[in-house]
Formats: structure tokens, sequence, C-alpha cells
């Protein structure tokens, strides 16, 4: 579906969408990748400028929650009306250079979630090739972040597979002992959970929650509302083209349909590389 099409249709939602959104208020989950210049078409990069006005429009018209205060207001069903909240996922060096400014500029918080062996620089996304310069936080940058007002470190995983693909020993260890080095690095436990690629059944979930995490989100579109699922939190993803009017849209809703399709689709990829091992999708 082109973007011109996209556009359409979620038009003709706002609307409806936007009634919806007023009448049960949710909370939105934002998710970002990485913040960095040239990006060229990436998907899971936005630009400095573009993220600087992106988040100057939540600062101005929305109710910027950490994770923590947002999951603490869907457990006592107490949601005010237009509340965001911000997460960065892969734990990306760029989220220390070019994003940190700008959320201390705006006096937003933000979580990230950071993949272990990342920050251990032993492995990286395999969606950029070694380039000359770090991709990933160190553990220094980690605990310099986490010492940031606002900013809130979550677990990734240790090696950031396709946890429907392990077995149930493994998939624990990814989820379990990615929190317990993430405290033995920062003295801190932390509370959240991200689950990579959003690949997530009712098995992961609840590894999450016998972990110890208080919450886990996913790349389930959607606003989240006082009796959703909170290890199964849903997101919506922010991108280079969203200047502030699709930002509105997308906050108020509007792209959630089109979203849920594609998200159908993937949901159903994961579920078929999970039964065959040898089919390599995602
Ligand atoms: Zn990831």
């Amino acid at each position: 579906m082109g973007a011109a099409v996209r556009r359409a249709v979620a038009l003709s939602c706002l609307p409806a969408t936007r009634l919806a959104s007023r009448l049960r208020p949710g909370i939105r989950i934002l998710m970002y990748h990485r913040v960095r210049p040239s990006a060229g078409h990436d998907q899971l990069s936005v630009s400095p400028e573009r993220f600087e006005r992106q988040i100057a429009h939540l600062a101005g018209t929305r109710k910027v929650v950490s994770l923590a205060d947002a999951v603490a207001a869907l457990t006592a069903a107490s949601v005010q009306p237009e509340s965001v909240a911000v997460t960065f996922d892969d734990g990306y060096l760029d989220n220390l250079v070019y994003a940190l400014p700008v959320l201390r500029r705006h006096g937003i918080p933000a979580t990230i979630f950071v993949t272990t062996e990342f920050c251990d620089q032993t492995r990286s996304h395999p969606r950029y090739p070694a380039q000359s310069e770090r991709l990933h936080l160190d553990w220094r940058e980690v605990r310099a972040l986490a010492r940031e007002p606002g900013i809130t470190i979550g677990s990734h995983t240790i090696s950031h597979p396709f946890l429907q693909r392990l077995g149930d020993d493994e998939a624990r260890h990814e989820i379990a002992d990615s929190r317990s080095r993430i405290q033995d690095e920062l003295g801190i436990a932390t509370d959240f959970f991200c689950y990579p690629s959003g690949d997530v059944t009712a098995r992961e979930s609840r590894l999450a929650r016998e972990a110890g995490y208080r919450a886990a989100v996913t790349v389930a579109p959607g606003a989240n509302r006082p009796g959703s699922d909170l290890w199964a939190l849903r997101r919506t993803e922010i991108t280079d083209r969203d200047e502030p009017r699709e930002l509105s849209m997308k906050l108020a809703g509007a792209f959630d349909p089109i979203h849920a399709v594609l998200h159908w689709k993937r949901r159903r990829a994961f579920a078929a590389a999970a039964r065959d091992p040898n089919m390599q999708r995602g």
C-alpha cells in the first residue's frame, strides 16, 4: 500500500478514531529506534531536525509521561486524555548523541530498551552492517543515561532473537537473565521489557511476568486503556515522514486500522517461522 493511499484511508478513519479516543481515553506509547542525520529512507531512523519538531509538538500538545507513570495510570484506571509515553528500541549510540539533547530541552521522559550483548559490543543489530562508527551504547553510556532525569532503561533481551523460535529454557534465559544483567550493570532493577521485533505469544508474556517485569511492550498498534494486558502493551511507530500533521493523525489513532492489518500479517509470518525453523523470515 502506497503512502498516499495509506494517508487517504487514515484520513477517512480519523473522525471515528478521534471520537473513540475522546470517549475512552488511552495512553499511546510511541516507538522510536534511531535518531541520526542523513538516514536516507531507513524506516527506523528519524532525522534530528524532524525529531526536534515531533518532540516539540508532543511537549506542546500532549501529556507526556514516563512508562512507569503510564503503567501506574493504567493500573489505577486514571488515564488522562492525550497521554503519551516515548520509547526507543535496541540501544543505539545515536539515542545519546542526538535524541537525549532534544528530550532534555523539552523535559520529555523516555524509556530506552537495551540488548545486553549489543551493550557488550559483542553483537550488533543485523539490520545495520558493520560500520566504522560504533552502533550501540556501551555500558558506561547506559549507566550515564540511567542517571539522567526522566530516562528509564528497559530490557530488550540478551541477543535480540525471535523469541517464538526458542525453546522454553532459552527464551527464559533471554528474558530473565537480561534483567539480572542490567541490574548488575546499573545497580537498579528494571521493570520493563520489550519483545524483539514484536515476536510475542502467551508464552513470552508469561515469561516476562515471571521474570519480575511490571510491564512489557509489543509492536501491536493502538492505544492502551485500563484493563489492557500490561505484558502486551501496544505501541505506535513514529517515522521520519511524520510531520506534526501526520503525528496528530497517528496520535488520534487514524492509522491504527491500517497498521492492525499489517501487524496481523507480520504475526502470521512469525508463527509460520516458529513452526518451521528452516524458514528464515522477518
Ligand atoms: Zn529491536
